[in-house]
Order: C-alpha cells, then sequence, then structure tokens
C-alpha cells in the first residue's frame, strides 16, 4: 500500500492536508521531522501514516495519559493495531502489553515519558524493531515553555541506547523562537524536515461580546444550539457552581468541573463530557488539559482569561473537527479588576528571587493588558491575535465579531494632541482615570486633590464624555502612541511615536460601529455562524437527518462506552447528510469513512439514512430544495 491507500482505508480522506505530505513524506525517507501546526491541523496522521508503512514499531511519547487512551481507541476503531503504556495500567498489564509488543502485535505503541527508564520497558526496546519514535507535544522539552517536563529531557538517552537509531519526529502546536530552538537542539534532530504552518483557524469565529446581563446571555446561547456541545469557562468556582445551577434548572444537559470538587467527581464530569452524556460543560481554567474532543461547536467565555495565551488555547478547544465553531468572550470592565485580583492572590513559587517574582508580575500585567485590548479593539479579532503571536494577519478575516459589523471611521487626531499634552505637563504621573477626567475638565474630590485644574489642558475637551476620552487613549495605547508603566498603577507615558501626531504626519482614527452592536440578546440574531454554516449547507430536511444520524451515533457510543466523535466526526455525519450514501461503494465516499469504520458501522448508518429518504438522492438535503 501507498500513503494514499492509508489515508483512505483507514481513514477515510481522500486527500492530505497543508504540510502532512512534506512531513510523511521526509519521515518515509528516514529524515528526522519537526511538525509546528496549530490545534486540529492534523499532526497524528504526519506520524499515523508512516507508522503503517515503516516495517516495524512507532513508539509515540506523549504526556498525557488521557489523551493517549483516546489515540488508541481511534486508531483500533479504524482497524490500526496500537496500545499504550502508562501508569492507568497494572505491572502485570504492562507485562502482558509489552509481551505482546515484542510479538510484532502493534504497528504504534503510546508511551509516557517516565515509562523510558524502567528495566522491563529497555529490556523490550534493546530487541524490538524501532523505526521511528515520535514526541508529541514536544514543547514539554523546552524548560522555556509553560509545559516543561523533566522526564522529557530521558528521551535523548533513550533514542542513544537503541541497537539502530529510529528516525525521529517531534510535534508541537505551541513553539516560540526559543522553545523551537530547545526542541531542536535538546532531542538532537539530524538535519530535520521542519514545517510550520500557520496558527489561523479558520473555522473559529471570534467575537467579543458586552452584554448586560451575561448569565441571560449564556442560557439563550445554550437554548439556541440543543445537542451542540460546548465549553463555558468562568474565572471562578463561584461562578461555575452558579452557572451550572442555573443551566441545570433550565434542564441543559450540563456538568462542571473545577478544582474543588473531588477526584472522583471531576473524573466522572469529564468523562459525562466526553461521552456526550452531558454536552455542556462548565468549568474553570483547571479543565482541558488532554481533552482532544472534536466535536466541541462553541467556547464561551464568561469572564475574560489572564491572558491571550490562555484564551486561545482556551478557545482553540472548538473545532477540532475542522467544521465551524464559535468562540465567544463575555466581556465586562470589572473582569479586569477580577483578573488583577487573582493575580496578586497567585501562590508564588517561594525559590523565585524578589526580582524575578517582580519580573513574573510586569509579565503578568502586560499580558493582562494584551488581553483587555483585544476586548476592546474594533479592528480584525483574527488578526489582532496572529500578530501577538508573530504572525502576519491580513486586516479582514470577515469571520470575526469586527468584521461583520459595519463600521465607521472617526478622525480624532486633535484631540489626541490634546491627550499627549496633558500627558506631558503631567510628567506621566497619572494613569487613565486622572487623565480623562481632567481633560473633561471634572471636577471630583480626588481630582481638586490632585490639583489638576492647575494644568493647561485642564478642561480641554470638556465637550467629549471621559468615557469617549478613554476610548481614544485605549486606541493610542493600541497603536503604541503611548504607553503605560508595567505596573498595577500603569502611569500613562508618551512614545516616541507619538511625535507623529504632534508634528501632523500622523493621523489617529477612531472606528466606530454604524448601529449599536445587538449584545444583549444572542437568541434572538438568529443562528450562529457555526449554526448557520451546517445550515447553509444542509436544508431543513438535511438537518433533520443530521438530527437523526447524531443519535444514532450518540446510541452506538453508549453501547460500546465509547466517546461519540470518535466513532464519526461532526464532519463525517454533515457529509454523510449531503451525499445520503445508498450502498457501500457511496458510503466509502464520505470523508472519514474507512474501510474498518464502514465494516463496524456503515450498515447502520446505511439504514438509518435509507429509512428517511426511502432512497431519494442525497441533493435534497442541502442547497435550495427545502
Ligand atoms: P492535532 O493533533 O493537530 O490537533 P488531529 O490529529 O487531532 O489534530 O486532527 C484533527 C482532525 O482532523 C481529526 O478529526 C482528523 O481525523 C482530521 N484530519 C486529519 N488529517 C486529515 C485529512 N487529511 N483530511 C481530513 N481530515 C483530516
Ligand atoms: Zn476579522
Amino acid at each position: 500500500m501507498n500513503k494514499f491507500e492509508i489515508l483512505k482505508k483507514y481513514f477515510g480522506y481522500d486527500q492530505f492536508r497543508e504540510g502532512q505530505e512534506i512531513l510523511i513524506d521526509a519521515v518515509l525517507r528516514g529524515r528526522d521531522a519537526l511538525g509546528i501546526m496549530p490545534t486540529g491541523a492534523g499532526k497524528s496522521l504526519c506520524y499515523q501514516v508512516p507508522a503503517l508503512l515503516f516495517p516495524g514499531i512507532t513508539l509515540v511519547i506523549s504526556p498525557l495519559i488521557s489523551l493517549m487512551k483516546d489515540q488508541v481507541q481511534a486508531l483500533n476503531q479504524a482497524g490500526v493495531h496500537a496500545a499504550y503504556i502508562n501508569s492507568s495500567l497494572s505491572e502485570n498489564q504492562i507485562a502482558k502489553a509489552l509481551a505482546l509488543a515484542a510479538a510484532g502485535q502493534y504497528k504504534i505503541i503510546y508511551v509516557a515519558p517516565e515509562r523510558l527508564e524502567t528495566p522491563g520497558f529497555l529490556h523490550f526496546a534493546r530487541q524490538a524493531d524501532i523505526s521511528m519514535v515520535t514526541v508529541d507535544e514536544a514543547h514539554c522539552i523546552s524548560q522555556w515553555g509553560q509545559d516543561f517536563r523533566p522526564s522529557y529531557l530521558k528521551i535523548v538517552q533513550f533514542i542513544r541506547i537503541l541497537p539502530t537509531r529510529p528516525v525521529v519526529s517531534a510535534f508541537t502546536a505551541t513553539a516560540t523562537e526559543r522553545v523551537r530552538e530547545d526542541i531542536l537542539c535538546v532531542l538532537g534532530l539530524k538535519e530535520p524536515e521542519i514545517l510550520v504552518t500557520g496558527f489561523d483557524r479558520k473555522n473559529l469565529y471570534f467575537v467579543v461580546e458586552t452584554p448586560r446581563k451575561k448569565e441571560a446571555y449564556v442560557k439563550d446561547y445554550v437554548a439556541a444550539h440543543p445537542g451542540d456541545s460546548g465549553i463555558i469557562y468562568c474565572a471562578t468556582r463561584k461562578n461555575v457552581d452558579m452557572l451550572y445551577q442555573h443551566l441545570a434548572a433550565e434542564g441543559v444537559p450540563v456538568t462542571r468541573y473545577h478544582a474543588g470538587l473531588g477526584n472522583e467527581e471531576r473524573r466522572r464530569n469529564q468523562e459525562d463530557f466526553i461521552y456526550d452524556r452531558a454536552p455542556v460543560m462548565v468549568a474553570t481554567n483547571a479543565f482541558g488539559m488532554g481533552i482532544d474532543k472534536s466535536n466541541v461547536r462553541y467556547v464561551l467565555h464568561y469572564n475574560m482569561p489572564q491572558s491571550l495565551e490562555n484564551y486561545y488555547q482556551e478557545a482553540g478547544r472548538a473545532g477540532r473537527d475542522g467544521e465551524p465553531a464559535e468562540c465567544i468572550l463575555l466581556y465586562s470592565p470589572q473582569d479586569v479588576m477580577v483578573n488583577r485580583f487573582l493575580l496578586e492572590s497567585k501562590e508564588q513559587n517561594p525559590e523565585f528571587t524578589w526580582e524575578e517574582l517582580a519580573a513574573i508580575r510586569e509579565r503578568d500585567e502586560e499580558r493582562l493588558r494584551v488581553m483587555n485590548y483585544y476586548c476592546m479593539t474594533k479592528n480584525c479579532l483574527r488578526t489582532y491575535i496572529l500578530q501577538y503571536f508573530g504572525e502576519k494577519g491580513n486586516g479582514d478575516c470577515g469571520n470575526c465579531g469586527n468584521c461583520r459589523k459595519e463600521s465607521v471611521e472617526r478622525d480624532v487626531t486633535e484631540a489626541a494632541g490634546h491627550i499627549i499634552d496633558c500627558i506631558l505637563e503631567m510628567h506621566g504621573r497619572y494613569g487613565i482615570n486622572v487623565v480623562a477626567g481632567t481633560l473633561a475638565g471634572d471636577n471630583r474630590a480626588k481630582l481638586r486633590e490632585y490639583g489638576v485644574s492647575g494644568y493647561p489642558s485642564y478642561g480641554s475637551l470638556k465637550e467629549m464624555s471621559e468615557a469617549g476620552i478613554k476610548e481614544i487613549i485605549n486606541q493610542m495605547l493600541m497603536e503604541g502612541l503611548l504607553a503605560v508603566t508595567p505596573d498595577k498603577y500603569a502611569l500613562l507615558k508618551v512614545t516616541k511615536a507619538a511625535e507623529e501626531v504632534r508634528n501632523s504626519t500622523r493621523a489617529v482614527l477612531l472606528k466606530e460601529w454604524k448601529k449599536e452592536p445587538e449584545t444583549a440578546e444572542p437568541a434572538k440574531k438568529g443562528k450562529s455562524a457555526a449554526g448557520k454554516r451546517r445550515s447553509d449547507i444542509l436544508n431543513s430536511r438535511g438537518l433533520e437527518l443530521f438530527e437523526r444520524l447524531r443519535s444514532l451515533r450518540t446510541e452506538i457510543a453508549r453501547q460500546q462506552n465509547m466517546p461519540p466523535y470518535i466513532i464519526f466526526s461532526d464532519k463525517t455525519l454533515v457529509d454523510m447528510c449531503v451525499k445520503a450514501p445508498r450502498n457501500k461503494a457511496e458510503m466509502l465516499q464520505v470523508t472519514g469513512v474507512g474501510e474498518n469504520k464502514f465494516a463496524r458501522y456503515g450498515e447502520r448508518f446505511l439504514e438509518e439514512i435509507a429509512s428517511f429518504t426511502g432512497g431519494v438522492p442525497g441533493k435534497f438535503y442541502f442547497g435550495e430544495w427545502c
């Protein structure tokens, strides 16, 4: 078989995605490889396809026990012999698995890095025919990253003691320049093929909303997306419990997760979510590590997270299957205060020196500020995210809340000039509240106390509201015309770039929405982008069929005690509705249906489709045939 036949037979796909083929070809030629691709890009296939073509075993080193189980389940479903070896198994089970592995039973074996040192595993590895070692979540090897795992450093030694050096491939979704160098260097990759694809997740729709009643917003949103799986992140346990109870009282199949719950309850709730028994999860950021659920259709943030890094990681848990999904952040200005409080009460590592702690604190403040600007910007949200992570966005993505709203631009250069003057007069001693109050000519006690009425710019923008002045200041901060001190006082400073405004070579423009943006009542706005997309493709009959197939999938998943998305992804179900296959040959044309999946489930899905369509061809279930 060649790689295309493997792709079709085991995974049910017709084409490789961007980047996959380059990496697969490289390792098949015996070259090392490093793949840096965003979540959902399809990293797993990059080592699973070659694993099936290599003569020997592929060892996959992965840090997360739950992910291993998931991957192995999915592979076995696809008809690939795979196993995992980690601390969730008993010694007895491990011995058994190793014996089977030594006998050549498995093409792919997942192991935790700690395992590489144990005598039993070493004994096996020295005698086995290992074609490739794959390091998943390779950023764990770097001390610069957030998820450093000391046991990852053992991988190199392990590879060295093997009788013949296998191909080494490494994959990660998160890698700054520094982390990337660590991976290359520490892992000792030899002239590797390096592939970096963009971090953009095109299927995710980003939007920031500022509803007056967040709770009502969430209720309406969840009610408008029945049957869909989603995660709602809250900043505090208290919020999780509150929201969980409200949704449960509405009859939503919801569960929750936070560090205050016992181990057993957390495990059970997580499983209820993964198995779609409770497709809606309300959680703190403690939830999500190692969750590979592909059919999450929305991630709502009830509060603003502490950094854009956190936000993109959490929001990125939506839409791993490549189908449209929504990432909605519910913003209120108090969120900044809540986060600052959380940062201040964060436990500090006692090993750090005072200077190090101060540096961490500054970095945290800076991250919080970047996050806050995300919530305030009126420019393309996707571009904002991509630029922050060092990529170019093209300005207008057309698939974010801001790109979809109509805006007009107002020239505020003159006001910006007054703002600059004011800050200079004050010698940068004050923050945004005092500056805005002074310019507006406010007479509150605190300002009197500072004696601000003595500054020449006192009241120079008195025709504007303080909120309006703050908006311009924020715009200037985002454009780098102003800066703030990196501490909690956030004193305003004028940057060098502001010269251009003062000598009239640069204009400051403020975007405004044409109409008041609708925020409070999402349900009335009709279907969400993700919902629209499914219904863009399918008409009402098609959507009915989709629901039937989704129920069948749930039923089979329960019988087999397996997560539904491992049986078929949402994307596959939509494609089934579009193609409405009538026989095996037609069913095998559906994306994600390979020979083995067909053998397991094909007939049941064909029957369900036939009973619904009565044999009418697929074109009646999408497009204009309503
Ligand atoms: P990652 O590990 O990069 O986050 P996965 O390997 O989990 O991503 O893949 C994400 C999804 O994309 C999975 O459902 C996978 O089956 C699907 N996928 C991967 N490669 C292809 C392909 N060539 N064609 C269609 N779907 C694919
Ligand atoms: Zn956009």
